[in-house]
């Protein structure tokens, strides 16, 4: 069957659809990548599009997904926005990669050493940044609560930022909740790590923290 047509999409699981993000890093991470024939993908594309999923991500020019999941033309929707926020324009876009087009998996990816979060952090206040930074201040908040001695307080407000853009999105768009409790989609939150490459899946946290998350049903 070939990858980029209606039928391949179609027989494709959300879980799947997960495991072809993580598969895509692994090979980003191992200096591997798939045979990206730039023409050949032109050619296979040229009459639609079908990308298995959807990834909102910070707009650093280090978080690249299509190169962190080692992907091609045509195999994503890639959403992107400084601090990875979501906004009722970026919901629509979620919404028409899911409904419309079928894509399986919702990522929301962000990352470490963002500079969208260390302005919210220092308060900074400029044009249109400043509204910006506020969607970012509830993860602030939320990570000085945060008891979790694993990370530093820096990398909690991270994933605390990729939370709460999975918690806006799940709480703002019935269109996706609807299709994700139906097991239509998969939502999956990650962290890529600029120092190594390797994006930290929420799926890795115990079955008990997704659930409470409910980070992950795939
Ligand atoms: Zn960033």
């Amino acid at each position: 069957m070939r990858k980029h047509s209606k039928e391949y999409l179609q027989s494709l699981t959300p879980y799947r659809g997960y495991e072809l993000l993580v598969e895509g890093n692994k090979r980003f991470v191992s200096n591997l990548k798939s045979d990206h024939d730039h023409l050949e993908m032109i050619n296979e594309t040229r009459e639609g599009q079908y990308p298995f999923a959807v990834v909102l991500s910070c707009m650093d020019s280090r978080t690249s997904s299509e190169l962190v999941f080692d992907q091609g033309l045509g195999d994503l929707f890639s959403i992107r926005v400084a601090g990875n926020i979501v906004n009722d324009d970026i919901l629509a876009s979620i919404e028409y990669a899911v409904k419309y087009i079928g894509s399986k998996v919702l990522m929301v990816l962000g990352h470490t050493e963002c500079g969208a979060i260390k302005s919210a952090k220092q308060g900074v206040e400029d044009g249109h940044i400043t509204n910006l930074l506020k969607r970012i201040q509830p993860s602030i908040s939320k990570a000085l609560l945060s008891d979790d001695k694993n990370y530093q307080f820096k990398d909690k407000v991270a994933y605390a930022n990729v939370e709460n853009s999975l918690e806006q999105i799940l709480n703002r768009s019935e269109i996706i909740t609807e299709m994700f409790a139906n097991g239509q989609i998969g939502i999956v939150g990650g962290l890529y790590n600029v120092d190594n490459g390797k994006v930290d899946f929420f799926k890795n946290l115990t079955k008990r923290e997704r659930e409470d998350k409910k980070l992950v049903i795939a």
